[in-house]
């Protein structure tokens, strides 16, 4: 039989399993021009949450009673489509089901013998670019400069710092852990981290860590933390906003310190941008990013869980912290 995860119920707050319902299926036969697609990764990414809501976006709400999507890394079990061959492995945006066909399009093919097929899903896929392209195309970071990163323990947070390192700056991670705070530093190559939750003063952690102030500010989490660090922002200062996981599940918006003053009198730039806005960089984004890879200049964690009917449980887990870089669930 064939799984697949449907969307039963629109969440109210923070999502929780009932939100999601798994059905067997027929496994489906895939006809001429298509390819059967075996499930082998899944990505989860707190981007979802936003789909789950019935309001307009920069994409489409998920459909009640429909499956879910997000990345997937499947095998090709049979093809009747010339571009894929039995064997190859893929990365595409497909439905949460174990089996599934596809005409092919918006598949790319993935070469497990460059890098670990997962790693498609994170470093070498959309959270890796993500983290470079925001940084790099808004963030301008230069030698000398301090970039501090909220979500730091996570997919995109530790590339951004690793990036920022590479590039030169000083670099100070906001994280939500005391092992992730040990991570970032001994293994992503942070110059200091802070641990949001035990810390009672943030604004005079980030102070303290960030002597010369805050040129570069890669926003993943918005509210409380963002405030503080907007607090000890420098003139001229590039806020790349990425991702507000904080108010993803808020159902009033919180009020916080009004920005404008702030901005204005800091002469500072803050941007939001969605990954699909720099599409045509790509292709450059990747190759330097699997180079550093191959030179070893770049790593990454993966906190990967397995067992289809796992997968909401790890996109639940992400609103709790529970993993250390790219969530992926192996089938
Ligand atoms: P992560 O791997 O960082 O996972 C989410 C992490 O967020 C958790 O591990 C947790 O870590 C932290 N978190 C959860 N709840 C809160 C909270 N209330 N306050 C502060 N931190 C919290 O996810 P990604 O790297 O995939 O994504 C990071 C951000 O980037 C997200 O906001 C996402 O939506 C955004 N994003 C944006 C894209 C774009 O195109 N603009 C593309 C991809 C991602 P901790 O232990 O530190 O609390």
């Amino acid at each position: 039989m064939n799984k697949t995860i449907l969307l039963n119920k629109r969440p109210h707050g923070k999502p929780t399993l009932n939100d999601f319902k798994i059905i067997s299926e027929e496994v489906p036969i895939s006809v001429d021009g298509e390819v059967l697609l075996k499930t082998v990764y899944v990505s989860v990414d707190p981007y979802l949450r936003g789909r789950m809501n019935d309001a307009k976006s920069y994409v489409p709400p998920f459909e009640l009673n429909k499956p879910i999507q997000s990345g997937i890394i499947a095998e090709v079990i049979d093809s009747k489509q010339a571009d894929f061959k039995k064997g190859d492995f893929v990365s595409g945006m497909l439905d949460w089901k174990e089996f599934q066909t596809s005409n092919g399009k918006g598949l790319i093919k993935v070469d497990k013998t460059e890098a670990k097929l997962s790693s498609y899903l994170g470093i070498l896929g959309m959270t890796g670019l993500t983290a470079y392209l925001g940084l790099t195309e808004i963030g301008l970071p230069k030698e000398g400069e301090t970039l501090v990163v909220s979500g730091a323990g996570g997919a995109v947070g530790t590339v951004v710092g690793q990036v920022g390192k590479l590039l030169g700056c000083n670099v100070v991670g906001i994280t939500g852990s005391d092992e992730k705070v040990s991570l970032l530093k001994s293994k992503f190559n942070f110059d200091h981290a802070i641990n949001y939750k035990t810390t009672s003063d943030l604004k005079a952690a980030i102070k303290s860590a960030c002597p010369n102030g805050v040129d570069i500010y890669f926003d993943n989490v918005g509210g409380e933390i963002s405030d503080a660090v907007l607090a000890n922002i420098n003139k001229y200062a590039r806020l790349p906003v990425c991702g507000a996981i904080a108010l993803y599940n808020k159902t009033e918006v919180p009020m916080g310190p009004r920005l404008q003053p702030i901005i204005l009198t800091k002469s500072a730039t803050m941007r939001g941008f969605i990954i699909g806005d720099f599409a045509e960089k790509f292709p450059a984004a990747t190759k330097k990013l699997s180079t550093w890879l191959k030179e070893d200049k770049l790593t990454f964690s993966e906190t990967i869980v397995e067992g289809f009917d796992t997968i909401p449980q790890a996109f639940l887990d992400l609103f709790a912290g529970k993993n250390e870089g790219k969530m992926i669930v192996k089938i």
